[in-house]
């Protein structure tokens, strides 16, 4: 297909393309589509994904960066009204406006779907979760090694700021593990297929961006003790208040950032925020 339109693959963009029905139906699967559902879906490429899920939902969004197939996807899909393309950059196309403009149906969820171009993995979960967009699920196939971050326990070498983010607003699952051969062309790793079930942030959790500063300064220097790093880092609260703040959280502040539990990120933000430092006054007129 893509010799036929004067495309070759590129790497650049992280183009590897499935080419095993199975995998697509173990990620339609996944995904638990109903009639009412919409669905956002980032790099349709050629459209395999597309196709199916043109089928089975109320309305597919699917955000593309690379020309040459935003042009053969326009003539895939120019029979279809349901199918809406945007070319464009995820990370930077307004998701929230997009999943507004196209509304599920009565009973229906918005749901993500995407084999995702690997480059793009991290800041792309990211926004999904903090953007706080009005999505219920999202089945994504990522790196294994990214897999095995998100589902990371407490004291684990994967586990890190991602695993955090991740479980603080979704159950994280593996639900298939997948070899390089089911893509051309066939990437230099295993991917796996994640369900994340999204939930929304623990109410006792308070400012989110409050709570990611602290997750970030627990994990900027991992060697260093949880009193230390909060002590030493640029977080918006007043570093005098540390050791109180950790004594009233119930947390040893001398054990490492890495060995805190998510329920723990939780409270210890949320004792730290009543100790919020004012923000710094600039000099400059
Ligand atoms: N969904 C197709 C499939 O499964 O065969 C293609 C998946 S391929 C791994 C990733 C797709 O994402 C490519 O079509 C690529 O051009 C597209 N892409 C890369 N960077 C992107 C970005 N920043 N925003 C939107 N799409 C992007």
């Amino acid at each position: 297909m893509l010799r036929h339109l004067g495309l070759a693959p590129r790497k650049g963009l992280g183009q590897n393309f499935l080419v095993d029905r199975n995998i697509v139906a173990k990620i339609l699967e996944a995904a638990a589509l109903s009639a009412a559902d919409t669905v956002l879906e980032i790099g349709p490429g050629l459209g395999v994904l597309t196709w199916e899920l043109a089928q089975a939902v109320r309305s597919v969004m699917a955000v593309e960066l690379d020309t040459g197939l935003v042009g053969w996807l326009g003539q895939l899909f120019a029979g279809q009204p349901n199918v809406h393309l945007v070319h464009g950059d995820a990370l930077s196309v307004d998701l929230a406006d997009l999943l507004a403009a196209h509304p599920p149906a009565p009973g229906g969820s918005a749901k993500v779907l995407a084999n995702l171009p690997y480059y793009i993995t991290t800041p792309l979960l990211m926004r999904l979760l903090e953007e706080e967009l009005p999505i219920s699920l999202a089945v994504v196939m990522v790196q294994k090694e990214v897999a095995r971050r998100l589902l990371a326990r407490p004291g684990t070498k994967d586990y890190g700021a991602l695993s955090v983010a991740v479980q603080l607003r979704a159950q994280p699952e593996i639900v298939a593990t997948v070899p390089p051969g089911v893509f051309f062309p066939p990437p230099e790793v295993e991917s796996a297929v994640v369900r994340l079930a999204l939930r929304p942030l623990p109410q006792d959790a308070g400012d989110a961006a409050f709570l990611a500063a602290v997750v970030r300064a627990a994990f900027a220097q991992r060697r260093k003790t949880l009193r230390n790093a909060l002590q030493s880092g640029t977080g918006p609260w007043d570093k005098a208040a540390v050791p109180a703040a950790l004594a009233e959280a119930g947390i040893d502040g001398g054990r490492r950032g890495e060995t805190l539990s998510v329920a723990e990120f939780v409270r210890l933000s949320a004792v730290l925020q009543r100790f919020r430092r004012p923000p710094e006054i600039s000099n400059n007129p």
